[in-house]
């Protein structure tokens, strides 16, 4: 395993559809319809004004029944099989949303470990690992990003990084295809 990148991989935007579940919390709390497919700023607060920031994530149940992005628990399963050291990185934001995610993680794949298969940061632009491969959706990220290859989930409010990265796509089939072509 010890020549295998590490695979990190980010779960707003990556593995589940947030903005997707952000806008129906939006319309619920205030009849504002906002097309998440459009929305083209990775500040939430200019599409979603609300007077506090990252108000639904404290709510317990923002994560159950949330959409699984096309593809990825298959493939993220299949990483898993072929001895990769999956991660999930996350951002501390609320309590609440980090429980919930260690619930979702837990429910999802069979193989999930706390202490093997989970990093919560302040900030991941911190994260140096050398050999390692990390899918995340924040265009601050890689602007700053220390990590050897970056995949960037595309997404309206990152299409300015379209080439600019090792990968820019929404498709997990090409990522594990970019994965395996690394070794
Ligand atoms: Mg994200």
């Amino acid at each position: 395993m010890s020549d295998k990148p590490r695979i990190l991989i980010d779960i707003d935007g990556v593995l589940v559809n947030f903005l997707k579940r952000y806008a129906e919390y939006y319309f619920k709390d205030t009849g504002k319809f906002v097309n998440w497919h459009n929305i083209d700023n990775y500040d939430l607060r200019l599409s979603m004004p609300t007077l506090t920031k990252y108000k639904y994530l404290y709510d317990p149940e923002f994560y159950t029944g949330i959409d699984f992005l096309p593809g990825a628990i298959s493939t993220i399963d299949k990483l898993y099989e072929d001895q990769y050291l999956v991660q999930f990185v996350t951002a501390a934001v609320t309590k609440e949303s980090m429980v919930a995610k260690f619930d979702l993680l837990s429910r999802t794949f069979s193989w999930f470990h706390i202490e093997k298969n989970w990093m919560v940061l302040s900030r991941k632009q911190l994260l140096f690992i050398p050999n390692s491969v990390i899918i995340d959706d924040n265009p601050h990220f890689f602007e700053e990003s220390q990590l050897r290859y970056n995949i960037c989930f595309a997404w309206e409010h990152n299409k300015h990084l379209r080439g600019r990265v090792n990968l820019y796509t929404d498709n997990w089939l090409e990522i594990y295809s970019f994965i395996r072509s690394l070794k």
